[in-house]
């Protein structure tokens, strides 16, 4: 049987990210960007091979945007595609891996959107597009919690009431877990060990970011809990603050609720922190320069995650290795020296000439000789989506 295609599918508001990925290849054959869809100036972006492309499609929704992609995607294929995977973030208790996509599954991530208000019924728009499309064609879910469903229960409980839990879900699930699941296997591929047999610390850092514990191939602990918010300093997202945060504000201030959310999850995070940008590049040049706000940004990201870190290591029963993914942890250099700075106490030390190459791409170790290891791994989400959508076709 000749190599298989699969299209995967990220569905937000507004936007429709999307690859199109050959089981034996590691590069996407396509890859582009639909974005500001419902507005006028709603645009397709494309690249396929070395060719880069963009259609204007003024005022598209979601449907209207795929079926413009329909005709390059079936080009880039030569007319063999094999599946569509969809990236879905919340899958509750439901889902605990991927799953195909039908009546019953549409209903319970229908159900399940409560728990994921902004996520869940724009990831549903591009499902329903996408099958209204391409009704021959299997399509399968793939959801940022289900990794985590492996959580034990006092890593995932709240110490609320348990009725909150019980009866309204309120519990920590955890996102980035196609991201945090991929990257585990590669650490383990890279280091000779069986990922079964294997022990993690992963830090994915992006404009999201947060940590995982993984052991022998499950998720035992992570940072994000009942919704993305929790942990780590992020790109505009405040990670944790005191509870009673939220009280103050309204007390003291008079902010609604809707004031706060926008705070916490809009205008917090490295940008709130650095009043100058929420991107690291940005902040790494303004810091060079002597940029107070920015300075003090990487010093407390660094910070908190290395803590964060520390705490995963409460999950595991040995160390295998330490892994850096994501824009941020797979270019930045000074991040992941200033955070194993924190980390004396579990051993690491990293080879500093190593920690300068692994960038753009390169994927390496970059601890010191006779330290625990300390990888480099880029994330593949896209990859890992369409892996699953293929173990379910088989
Ligand atoms: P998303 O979570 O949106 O997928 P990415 O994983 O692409 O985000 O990560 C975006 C972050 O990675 C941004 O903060 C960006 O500044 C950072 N980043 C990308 N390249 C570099 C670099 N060379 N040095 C430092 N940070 C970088």
């Amino acid at each position: 049987m000749s190599a298989r295609n699969i299209l995967v599918i990220n569905c937000g508001s507004s936007s429709i990210k999307f690859a199109l990925v050959n089981e034996a290849q590691e590069t996407f054959i396509l890859s582009g960007l639909a974005e500001r869809l419902g507005s006028p100036e709603a645009v397709l972006h494309w690249r396929l091979g070395e060719h880069k492309d963009s259609l204007a499609l003024p005022g598209a929704d979601h449907r209207q945007a795929l079926s413009h992609l329909l005709p390059i995607v079936q080009q880039a294929a030569a007319g063999a595609l094999h599946g569509i995977g969809h990236r879905v973030v919340h899958g509750g208790e439901h889902f605990s891996g991927a799953s195909r996509l039908d009546a019953s599954s549409l209903h319970s991530i229908r159900q399940i959107a409560p728990l994921a208000p902004l996520h869940n019924p724009a990831n549903l728009q591009g499902i329903e597009a996408a099958m209204k499309l391409f009704p021959d064609l299997v399509q399968v879910a793939v959801f940022d919690t289900a990794f985590h469903q492996t959580l034990p229960e006092h890593a995932f409980r709240y110490a609320v009431p348990q009725a909150l839990y019980a009866e309204h879900g309120v519990r920590r699930y955890g996102f980035h877990g196609t991201s945090h699941r991929y990257v585990s296997q590669k650490a383990a591929q890279m280091s000779g060990l069986a990922v079964e047999a294997s022990s993690w610390l992963v830090a994915h850092l992006g404009n999201g970011s947060s940590t995982c514990a993984v052991e022998n191939g499950l998720s035992r602990d992570t940072s994000m809990g009942l919704t993305p918010l929790e942990g780590l300093v992020m790109g505009t997202r405040s990670g944790d603050v005191d509870p009673n945060l939220h009280s103050h504000l309204a007390r003291t201030l008079g902010w609604s609720l809707e004031q706060i959310d926008a705070m916490l999850n809009h205008d917090s995070g490295l940008l709130g922190l650095s009043g100058l940008s929420n991107d690291m590049r940005t902040l790494e040049l303004a810091r060079e320069q002597g940029h107070p706000g920015a300075t003090l940004a990487i010093e407390v990201f660094c910070y908190r995650l290395a803590k964060s870190l520390a705490a995963m290591s409460c999950a595991l029963q040995r160390l295998d290795g330490v892994v850096f993914t994501g824009g941020i942890g797979e270019n930045s250099a000074l991040i992941r020296r200033k955070t194993l700075d924190h980390l004396g106490l579990l051993g690491l030390k990293l080879d500093e000439q190593a920690n300068a190459r692994c960038i753009r791409g390169i994927a390496g170790a970059i601890h010191a000789p006779d330290h625990p290891r300390v990888l480099v791994v880029p994330t593949n989400e896209e990859r890992q989506i369409a892996l699953d959508t293929l173990a379910l076709l088989d």
